[in-house]
């Protein structure tokens, strides 16, 4: 049997410790497998472009477990109701081959996303950092918000978004979660929100080369975590941004992030730094409190493969937890077969009685 996880699993997972922690435990746990960035099997998602999104297959392995990720982007999906981003994935063992767990990554994405983020802005971001700006308030915005509330300390939030309802969902969430020291500003345009931010998260949706951020709003010191930009073609910072003498980029995977991320629209040769160079101390995630850092994100599949093992150990701990017969489990494991002769039904005038008589006898004319 493998283990299963929903929608109605992943609330009741993430509901026993709240998103805050359970975000916190996740960042420990990509923390560490980038620590052993060696042992992972590498490569860029494997991705099919078509004129309205991406369908993409994000798989890794570490020679022990295996898993990837299906998950799509579809930004003008909202317009007709529907998620831009959804994913689902496996964790399978390497040894067997066997998948051990078929989880939903949708609110996953999310939360790995944001645990991701705040983990790049530990090392990246002034220490000091109080204030950040958001723009692109929907989906993933919500896990971004509480993520640095609670692992980096951030009090306020500048919100902005061409869809003000977006926008006010978002506020309408936050409020509702209590935290009297989470302060929401709504801002009526990037430049505004941007303005006095230590921290400037960009996560739009646009099928475009987009310039949600442009030079002259970048101020020394601040820290960008550019999450929306992540396809051929779908970018969100001015490239001048990046090209700054005293800008730091950060990458995830570099094949990967050529690619598909922000340094998309520089040289193959402009100097960036994997993010795993920085936990191993090879290289700094920010030299100076002056120096403009920027986390170039797409999302890289040791990720996903982080939160499905922690998902595979946390549903494990439940009791009983929820399992589907996604693979047949045989006595005589050559016998295939047997499982569906066990479902055949059996009658006297069944083809595979006619089919022993010889094939001159059923075509001849009688
Ligand atoms: P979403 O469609 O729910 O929200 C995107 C928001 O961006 C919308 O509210 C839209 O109105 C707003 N927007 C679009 N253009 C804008 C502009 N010019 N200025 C301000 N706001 C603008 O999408 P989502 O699920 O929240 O995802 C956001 C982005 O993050 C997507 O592009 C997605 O592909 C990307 N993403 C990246 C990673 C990663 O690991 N880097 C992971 C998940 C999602």
């Amino acid at each position: 049997m493998v283990e299963y996880i929903g929608i109605e699993g992943i609330q009741r997972i993430v509901g026993r410790v709240g998103p805050a922690r359970f975000m916190e435990g996740l960042a420990a746990e990509i923390e560490a497998d980038y620590r052993r960035w060696g042992e992972f099997d590498k490569s860029a998602r494997h991705a099919i472009y078509s004129p309205g999104g991406v369908i993409e297959l994000m798989p890794t392995s570490d020679g022990q477990m295996y898993s990837f990720k299906y998950v799509n982007g579809h930004p003008k999906n909202t317009a007709r109701g529907l998620l831009t981003v959804t994913a689902f994935g496996v964790l399978a063992d390497v040894e067997t081959g066997y998948p051990l767990l078929l989880s939903e990554l949708t609110v996953s994405t999310a939360l790995r996303t944001a645990a991701m983020s705040t983990l790049a802005a530990r090392w990246m971001a002034r220490p000091d950092s109080r204030v950040m700006a958001l723009i692109g308030n929907g989906a993933q915005s919500e896990f971004q918000t509480i993520a640095f509330h609670h692992m980096l300390g951030i009090r306020e939030f500048r919100l902005y978004d061409v869809d003000g309802h977006a926008t006010e969902k978002l506020a309408r969430n936050l409020h509702a979660l209590g935290e009297r020291d989470l302060q929401v500003t709504l801002c009526r345009s990037a430049t505004d929100a941007v303005a006095g931010a230590d921290i400037v998260t960009t996560l739009t949706a646009d099928k475009c080369n987009a310039t949600i951020l442009t030079p002259g709003m970048i101020a020394p010191g601040m820290h960008l975590n550019a999450v929306g930009g992540d396809c051929p073609g779908k970018t969100e910072l001015h490239p001048d941004i990046l090209r700054r003498s005293d800008a730091r980029v950060i990458v995830e995977y570099e094949p990967q992030s050529r690619t598909e991320g922000e340094i998309q629209q520089l040289p193959a040769d402009f100097a960036v730094t994997e993010f795993a160079q920085v936990l191993s101390g090879a290289a700094p995630g920010r030299a100076s409190a002056a120096e403009v850092t920027i986390f170039d994100s797409v999302g890289f599949a040791l990720e996903d493969y982080s939160a499905l093992r922690y998902l595979y150990k946390l549903q494990r701990q439940q009791n009983p937890s929820r399992k589907i017969d996604l693979i047949p489990h045989l006595d005589n494991p050559k016998d295939l077969f047997g499982l569906l002769r066990a479902s055949t039904p059996r009658s006297p005038a069944s083809p595979s009685a006619r089919a022993l008589r010889p094939i001159a006898a059923e075509s001849a004319p009688t």
